[in-house]
């Protein structure tokens, strides 16, 4: 057979294929990599990163408030979007050459341009029109926001996508979706002063969450001041004048100036020549892979959010790594997709591990212990906010293992990442209560709670 051009050639520089072209080069690979957009993909360009920045920024406004009740006078505070805004770009363009640097100094060699499947082993740049040979090709393209079903005057919504080009804050502002985007976007720009709406059509935001912390965010939210429209849909967008009116499934009309939708990501194999390659997408559009990540055709690989299995920037970065040492570094690697530390960078956060209390109770029934607790936390005590701060640990009582870990509060996702250490190793409730309690802390909670909660009735535990 010829020689290919590479060893591995990567389709897209995101966390997943970034990561992958790394390692398979140190393992001594030939390798090549496409981005048709920006060096880093969704989590650095538009996504985690400047969505954490604009995070941070929207919290000030309660920090200047809150201070007053420790003695400060905070006086002329102002938010100046601009400044905002080239701060956070200035960030993002610096890590994109970090990326970029690291990816030339791993020796890879980068073609900023489309790349498609042309055959076999075989990749197509669309940009020069070159045709290159890869004796393993890497599909790390991620994915897009969908705005799905269409609905008229959709195209004058924004998405995640555009949210990070507004050149003003908007006075007022609609947020549509009830996910991760929607909530943590209507959190910023709630914060930052935006009149803000968030609309889902479930009855509560954040499927798939514990219940106690989708209705403690909603409390959270309402007390915030978020006018939340929940159980409900968008009909239609037209434009008024310079706003925008989004009219509602009921018929009510929300004059707004910006609406952003945030129902979902579809995976971006359109247009990818998968079909050609006897690959077929499934119903979302996802590639097939198996736990090596290998779609049907041996040579082909797939990782990240184009497989559409847990949509996370660590889970790209992992299964990206876990697929180079597969091929490239002779040790056959595979991700456990079934343990993930998440959190919603809502104001206020939600960090959660493992089991939520109903899937526990979905899995082992009545052998189920549930401790929880919600407080005050001690900041607020001064500064006079009305807020609570949620902890919940689901244990399952015969093996007295921990099944999972959720907390509302400040820095839930710094506090959940270390939960998550002590879950990944089979921690059981024992070891929580032998772990020494930091003081005063409000995640002290967690190595504290001693009582299960039963409905109304605490009961001492045996
Ligand atoms: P991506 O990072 O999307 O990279 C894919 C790359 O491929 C892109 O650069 C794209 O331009 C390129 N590409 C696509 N098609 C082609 C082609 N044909 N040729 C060449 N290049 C191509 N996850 C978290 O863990 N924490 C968070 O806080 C978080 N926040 C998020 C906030 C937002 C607003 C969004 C949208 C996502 C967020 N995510 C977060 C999810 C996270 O960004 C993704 O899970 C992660 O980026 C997936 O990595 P990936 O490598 O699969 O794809
Ligand atoms: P999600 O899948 O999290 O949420 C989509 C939301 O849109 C759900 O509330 C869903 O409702 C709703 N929805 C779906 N279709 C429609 C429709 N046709 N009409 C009205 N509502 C609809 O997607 P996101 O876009 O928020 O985020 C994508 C992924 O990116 C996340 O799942 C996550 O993996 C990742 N991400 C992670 C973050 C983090 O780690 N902090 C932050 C941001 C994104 P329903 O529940 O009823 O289906």
């Amino acid at each position: 057979m010829a020689a290919q051009d590479f060893d591995l050639f990567v389709i897209g520089g995101g966390s997943g294929g970034v990561r992958a072209a790394r390692v398979a080069a140190a393992h001594g690979a030939k390798v090549g990599l496409a981005e048709e957009y920006r060096m880093g993909g969704t989590c650095v360009i538009r996504g985690c990163v400047p969505k954490k920045l604009m995070v941070y920024a929207s919290r000030f406004p309660h920090d200047f408030a809150d201070a007053a009740g420790f003695g400060w006078t905070v006086d002329g505070a102002r938010f100046d979007w601009d400044a905002m805004k080239s701060a956070r770009d200035g960030e993002i363009a610096r890590l994109e050459r970090v990326y970029r640097s690291l990816l030339d100094g791993s020796g890879v060699t980068v073609f900023d341009e489309r790349a498609s499947l042309a055959g076999p082993q075989c990749v197509q740049l669309e940009g020069t029109d070159r045709t290159i040979s890869a004796r393993t090709v890497l599909v790390a393209v991620g994915a897009h926001p969908t705005l799905e079903p269409p609905i008229e005057g959709g195209a004058l919504a924004i998405t995640s996508n555009e949210v990070f080009e507004l050149t003003r804050l908007p006075e007022r502002i609609l947020v549509v979706g009830g996910g991760y985007i929607a909530v943590e976007f209507a959190g910023v720009f709630d914060g930052l002063g935006s009149r803000t709406t968030l609309l889902h059509r479930g009855e509560k935001l954040l499927r798939g969450f514990d219940e106690d912390m989708r209705d403690a965010l909603e409390d959270a939210y309402r007390v915030r001041g978020i006018d939340l429209r929940l159980g409900t849909t968008l009909h239609r967008i037209e434009r008024r004048g310079g706003a925008l009116a989004a009219t509602l499934a009921d018929g009510q009309v929300l004059e707004v100036d910006e609406v952003l939708v945030a129902t979902g990501r579809r995976p971006n194999t359109r247009r990818l020549g998968l079909e050609g390659v006897g690959v077929m997408p499934d119903m979302v559009g996802a590639i097939p892979v198996d736990r090596y990540s290998r779609t049907a055709a041996p040579w082909l690989y797939a990782v990240g959010d184009v497989t559409n299995r847990a949509n996370l920037t660590p889970i790209a970065i992992r299964e990206g790594h876990a697929f180079a040492d597969t091929v490239f570094g002779g040790k056959p690697t595979s991700v456990d997709h079934s343990l993930i530390p998440t959190a919603v960078f809502s104001t206020p956060e939600i960090g959660t591990v493992g089991l939520s209390e109903e899937g526990a109770r979905r899995a082992h029934g009545e052998d189920v212990l549930v401790f929880k607790a919600s407080f005050r936390p001690m900041r607020a005590t001064l500064s006079g906010r009305e807020e609570r701060t949620v902890m919940k640990i689901v244990v399952q009582a015969s093996t007295d293992r921990v099944l999972g870990v959720h907390v509302l509060g400040h820095d839930a996702g710094e506090i959940i990442q270390m939960a998550g250490i002590a879950l990944t190793v089979g921690a059981t409730k024992a070891d929580f209560d032998r772990t020494v309690a930091v003081h005063p802390t409000a995640s002290e909670e967690l190595v504290t709670l001693r009582t299960p909660f039963v409905a109304k009735r605490p009961v001492v535990a045996m």
